[in-house]
């Protein structure tokens, strides 16, 4: 359903709400706004807000820095939890170009893009995430800590899980603003959670992911307590990721289903994981996307290190869980929460599509535990490996067209520059680690 300007204008002022913030992410995925008064809604709505873009991250330079915020009247959501009287509402925008056109540093134009070449194919692509998250003590200056508030494990009860509360609170909000939550569980590690909420159609998903993680946060301070979406707080548990569901629906039918095919399996699906898997390295730059993601992606924690699929067990990088008909999907699971939401769906699309163009055929279902083969048998079974770092990820970036295309060349030389940066400032560090074995020993 589509709302338009009159639509939002009115129940604006139905709901008493005075502040609009204008959203969007810069293209490491972290949510920008900016605070306009209902005075100011109808210009903006007409996308004749304008900001200074050379401030955000990857976006322009100062010369080029004047950015239009148009706003997608169907994202317009009141904060549940700011005073009913004088609400605050907001709406995410689009970026775009003083001339009129999409801003090519937009990430959700980014994404746009690519679902619109799936609709050239006749394509739309579904989503479902699973959002990981921690949720740590701050100390007396209102800082995170490591210190988690509970001794809890999967699916546990409270009184041992004191994250409830504020797990409850999250639910209910998220509720509130229009998400449908399917399940709210205690993840494997103490402190660790999930909330998962519906499926839905890619850019929808993409806008909750990034409202879901803001919503998450903001309720967790209200408890006294600091969430994270930082894949790998610590060492030698379970990391947090970011599962991510995908599906391919051509007039209202699920594609990937074919109730001929022994595995239940459309041709599509199957091409559809070989283009995953075919772009898999390089497609972890975007779904992996820091330093500390590439602490999450090693063997004995849930998350994924090999490039192969499996249909029920988890142990490789794309599951297919067992439902079919409408629910038939693929679960890709090296994704991690500090993704910016757009470009890894865009990417992901991006390498389900080159499968299905190219007819990839993936290599036969891998139904044992990789981690109990050898490495020669993971070579006899061509089974290779994720990137072990974000630097060997982006020199796989930086080698495909693919996954390249989908961020669009303005997007993906911000993100290089930004990411080698971010990988020359982690590689000349000292860590503890090195002090605790070196520093005595020579
Ligand atoms: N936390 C695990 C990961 O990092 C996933 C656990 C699960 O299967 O839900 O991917
Ligand atoms: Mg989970």
């Amino acid at each position: 359903m589509s709302a338009d300007k009159n639509e939002i204008l009115a129940r604006a002022r139905e709901l008493g709400v005075k502040f609009i913030r204008l959203q969007f992410t810069d293209i490491t995925g972290v949510l920008k706004n900016v605070a306009i008064t209902v005075e100011q809604l109808e210009k903006a709505l007409d996308g004749e807000l304008m900001f200074d873009g050379s401030s955000i991250h990857g976006f322009v330079r100062i010369e080029e820095s004047d950015m239009y915020l148009r706003p997608d009247p169907n994202t317009f959501v009141v904060f549940p939890w700011r005073p009913r009287d004088g609400a605050v509402a907001r709406l995410i925008c689009d970026i775009y170009n003083p001339d009129g056109t999409p801003f090519a540093g937009c990430p959700r134009n980014a994404l746009k893009r690519v679902l619109a070449r799936a609709q050239r194919l006749g394509f739309t692509m579904n989503v479902g995430p699973e959002c990981e998250f921690f949720l740590f003590y701050t100390d007396s200056e209102g800082r995170p800590t490591l210190r988690t508030h509970d001794r809890a494990g999967y699916f546990d009860l409270s009184p041992v899980d004191m994250g409830e509360n504020a797990r409850r609170s999250m639910v209910l909000t998220l509720e509130e603003m229009g998400f449908e939550i399917e399940a709210s569980h205690h993840e494997v590690a103490p402190g660790q959670h999930e909330i998962d909420f519906k499926y839905s159609d890619a850019l929808d998903v993409a806008d909750k992911i990034i409202t879901f993680k803001f919503v998450v946060r903001t309720i967790a301070q209200r408890h006294g307590l600091h969430a994270t979406f930082m894949p790998k707080p610590i060492f030698g548990i379970n990391g947090s990721g970011m599962h991510m569901h995908q599906s391919l629906f051509r007039d209202g039918q699920n594609v990937f289903y074919d109730p001929h095919d022994p595995l239940g399996l459309s041709d599509i699906a199957r091409y559809y994981i070989g283009g995953l898997l075919r772009h898999a390295r390089a497609l972890a730059a975007v779904t992996s996307p820091t330093v500390n993601s590439y602490k999450r992606l090693v063997p004995g924690y849930e998350a994924p290190v090999y490039i192969s699929w499996a249909e029920r067990n988890r142990s490789p990088l794309i599951r297919v869980p067992a439902k079919r008909g409408a629910s038939t999907r693929i679960e890709l699971r090296c994704p991690d929460p500090s993704c910016n939401p757009y470009l890894a769906i865009a990417a992901c699309l991006a390498a389900g599509l080159d499968g299905i163009e190219k007819k990839i055929e993936p290599p036969p279902p891998c139904n044992f535990n990789i981690y109990e083969l050898s490495p020669e048998e993971r070579c006899k079974f061509g089974i290779g490996s994720l990137p072990a770092s974000l630097e060997e990820a982006l020199k796989e970036l930086a080698a495909d067209e693919v996954i390249k295309g989908a961020l669009g060349e303005h997007i993906y030389e911000r993100f290089r520059e930004a990411k080698q940066k971010e990988w020359d400032e982690y590689r000349t560090q000292v860590c503890p680690w090195e002090i605790e074995q070196y520093l005595g020993k020579f």
